[in-house]
């Protein structure tokens, strides 16, 4: 198809994220993808700084997914998990069991990132309610979260940046603590916990769960703060019969420089939320983990059963790809990868911080970020970033990389570079 009539058709009947019908932002065609490797339809390759949004860990078009997929595609690519069962779900589970920890030993899997946190609220609500305490019917979180956008995904997003002003009453209204004011790596203080120590107090016989993202806060600002925080949250929501969810769908799977990011903090909730990373960027699925506990509860309530059965549940070629993809992460020398693409995105993004224009530079594990004192014009600086040869996404205030784990310094160093170059011509600052 030719590229201008891709556009047309692109332009006048396709939604993008988050983005106007009447105006909206430049899209580029892509053609493929292979490694950290994107290359659009007019030949332009360029690397790729973003994993399409946390997902694509091992880099695009990879020999051993590919054959995982075409593998299992010979078989069955779907097949109803009602009352049947299949390989590819049971080994996936197999390594879930391996690297989570222990206690969390009941997997449920659905299609998305959002509905894996649809599925670990209902579960904390038919939990209560299953526990004789039907009361607790609300939640906590922590402001600039971000959870997804189906509905009460949406309800547990930061207020403010999140969707609440728009669809207003229609949302559950939540508790929100504020951001945690400690620092990954900065001193900790107990004020921190203060908000929810009192909230716990006051309304904790009203709150099913806690919901959270542990160490990093991603698409709400790409925030680091002290793994200490996950621990007395821990303990204060054991004291007050509150579930605690970890939202790791953006951070599992090494990105932090843990396999999980409640490792730094040696913390284990009562539910965690797996997504994006766990097929390797293939397709999409995510997993909900929870203990015996909340399963047994949940299955002694009122309903006999947890309430959720999607048509694509476990889609076996997801499965079979997202096994493959754990497999290879685990058989990988991925903290050494990973400690290296962060001492070098420390080095190589240091030089920004001193610009007039940028508020902070902050690197965790393989991600890398520039905060703005202000948004950026998008269109323009995407448009710099492609000539510069690197597919960098920026939104709001923050231009930020998160590359496949593969790539090697010399693609780190291209990457950084183009970025950098991007960023001088956008501001006006020498390199
Ligand atoms: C992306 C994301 C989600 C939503 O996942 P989708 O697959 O986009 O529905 C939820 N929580 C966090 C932390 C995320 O980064």
């Amino acid at each position: 198809m030719q590229s201008d009539c891709l556009l047309h058709i692109d332009k006048h009947h396709i939604w993008h994220p988050y983005t106007s019908m009447t105006a909206p932002l430049p899209v580029y065609p892509v053609a493929r993808a292979d490694g950290v490797m994107i290359t659009l339809s007019d030949g332009r390759r360029l690397i790729d700084g973003m994993s399409s949004w946390w997902a694509a860990l091992h880099g695009y078009n990879q020999p051993r997914l590919n054959a995982a997929a075409a593998v299992q595609l010979e078989k069955m690519s779907h097949i109803m998990f009602g009352g049947l069962t299949h390989e590819p779900a049971v080994r996936l589970t197999e390594l879930l069991l391996k690297v989570l920890p222990p206690s969390l030993d009941k997997v449920f899997y659905a299609d998305s990132g959002s509905v894996a946190v649809e599925v670990a609220m209902k579960m904390a609500l038919q939990y209560q309610q299953a526990a004789g305490r039907p009361e607790r019917n609300r939640f906590a979180a922590i402001r600039a979260g971000y959870h997804g956008d189906t509905w009460h995904a949406m309800s547990v997003c930061d207020p403010v940046t999140g969707m609440h002003g728009l669809f207003g009453s229609s949302l559950p209204v939540q508790y929100f603590l504020p951001q945690p004011p400690v620092k990954f790596g900065g001193p900790w203080r107990d004020e921190a916990v203060d908000p929810l120590h009192r909230l716990l107090e006051t309304h904790g016989r009203e709150i099913a769960a806690l919901i959270l993202e542990p160490v990093v806060q991603g698409a709400g600002g790409m925030y680091f703060y002290s793994p200490v925080y996950l621990q007395k949250a821990r303990e204060l929501c054991s004291a007050h019969g509150v579930l605690l969810v970890f939202d790791e769908i953006a951070t599992g799977f090494g990105r932090t420089g843990k396999l999980f990011a409640m490792e730094h903090a040696g913390t284990v909730p009562d539910i965690v939320c797996l997504g994006k990373a766990l097929t390797g960027g293939y397709l999409t699925l995510s997993a909900t983990v929870t203990t015996e506990k909340v399963a047994d509860t949940i299955s002694s309530g009122a309903a006999g059963c947890f309430m959720h059965g999607p048509t694509f549940m476990a889609n076996p070629l997801a499965c079979a790809v997202a096994a493959e993809s754990v497999a290879m992460l685990l058989e990988s020398p991925w903290q050494e990868r990973i400690a290296r693409i962060e001492a070098q995105l420390q080095q190589d993004l240091a030089l920004a911080a001193e610009w007039d224009a940028v508020e902070e530079v902050r690197v965790l594990g393989a991600i890398g970020v520039i905060e703005m004192k202000a948004p950026v014009n998008t269109a323009s600086l995407q448009a710099r970033l492609v000539a510069h040869g690197v597919w960098v996404r920026p939104f709001g205030k923050l231009v930020y990389l998160m590359p496949p784990f593969i790539i090697t310094p010399e693609e780190l160093a291209q990457l950084t570079g183009g970025l950098l170059a991007a960023l001088a011509e956008e501001y006006n600052e020498t390199l």
